[in-house]
């Protein structure tokens, strides 16, 4: 049986893109799953979208039986909308991508290739970001280092979702069942044997992003708490040193107000000190805050989205995709 390929793909408000999204990528699929003798399935997700995203993925799922359509209960965000794409997706490989064709298709040729030839993941690098805004570029690249610096395994810079999963991986990321889905983390945090396609980013094709910078901090923050918990240690140790430092500075007052007798002013220091370390302690009990907060988040054990309804593609598997089998 010819292997399935399944292109799993977020979309929240995007009806201004959706129908350029899948004039451009069916016949990219078609050329690929023709050159290689496999069969391909879309498995679009709806993420709550407040426009006609989700009547017209339905009208295209009643016209094309290779096309399942999930719909999500409100928005969930992109990482969940991602989560329930992976979990519906069938294929023996799975490619996520975004649906304003900043991830041009036609990469998904070479993805292919190198899974043919053994790679288990193959992780699309954005080789030019000139289509992002240079704060956008700057802060991103700061993101990535102050992750690596934190956080084991790290994650190659400019490495985006856009990437092929084989199955065996797919299955192993679906396995990590925490709330807080930072996916690129979770993608790197699997293993396996890995390859890199690099690639230029293009510019959105219509509409907007939906990612303000208040929202890029949030996700950030998300992915450094997920996969590290050096932000709670360090406090540990810079408590450690502040108090060394200050039984030092103590026993020098006091052998200079005994042998020099020098009466020891200074009210303005104290002030200045108290306050830094106040401050410096309320960070500390906010970075605790950060991680009691996810505790209690991820002790709820909700699912990580709902769906209202799903209308599943007809593309014919593989028996080893096959989530039916039994
Ligand atoms: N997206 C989503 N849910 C959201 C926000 C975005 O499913 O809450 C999807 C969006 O439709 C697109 C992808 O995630 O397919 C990337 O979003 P966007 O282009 O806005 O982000 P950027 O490219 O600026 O990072
Ligand atoms: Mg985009």
């Amino acid at each position: 049986m010819a292997k399935l390929i399944s292109v799993v793909v977020p979309m929240f408000n995007e009806e201004a893109v959706l129908d350029g999204f899948f004039a451009r990528i069916v016949p990219v699929l078609d050329g690929i799953t023709e050159r290689f003798g496999l069969n391909w399935e879309i498995v679009a997700v709806d993420d709550g979208s407040r426009d006609t995203t989700a009547d017209r993925l339905k009208e295209i799922a009643a016209a094309n039986p290779a096309v399942t359509v999930v719909l999500l209960a409100r928005n969930f965000g992109k990482e969940a909308a991602m989560t329930a794409g992976l979990e519906h997706a069938r294929g023996d490989a799975v490619i996520p991508i975004d649906v304003d064709l900043q991830d041009p298709p036609e990469v998904m040729d070479e993805f292919v290739q190198r899974w043919f030839n053994g790679a288990e993941m193959v992780v699309g690098i954005r080789l030019d970001r000139s289509a992002d805004t240079p704060v956008k570029r700057t802060t991103s690249r700061l993101f990535y280092q102050l992750f690596n610096l934190l956080c084991r395994p790290g994650i190659p810079e400019n490495a985006g979702d856009f990437r092929l999963m084989d199955r065996v991986v797919v299955d192993a990321v679906l396995r990590l069942r925490e709330t807080n889905r930072f996916m690129k983390g979770l993608f790197a945090w699997v293993g396996f044997k890995t390859e890199y396609v690099e690639f230029v980013r293009e510019k959105r094709s219509a509409g907007s992003s939906t990612w303000s910078y208040m929202r890029l901090l949030r996700f950030a923050i998300d992915g450094i708490t997920g996969f590290s918990t050096v932000p709670l240690r360090m406090w540990s140790w810079l408590g450690f040193t502040i108090a060394i430092l200050s039984f030092v500075y103590g026993v020098y007052f006091v052998v200079k107000a005994l042998i020099i007798g020098d009466p020891v002013a200074g009210f303005p220091t104290l002030v200045a000190v108290i306050l830094f370390l106040s401050g410096m302690q309320m960070i500390g009990l906010g970075v605790m805050g950060e991680y009691v907060g996810r505790l209690y988040m991820e002790a709820k054990q909700r699912p990580v989205y709902i769906a209202r309804e799903v209308i599943r593609s007809r593309a014919e598997t593989s028996a080893s995709s096959d989530p039916d089998r039994t």
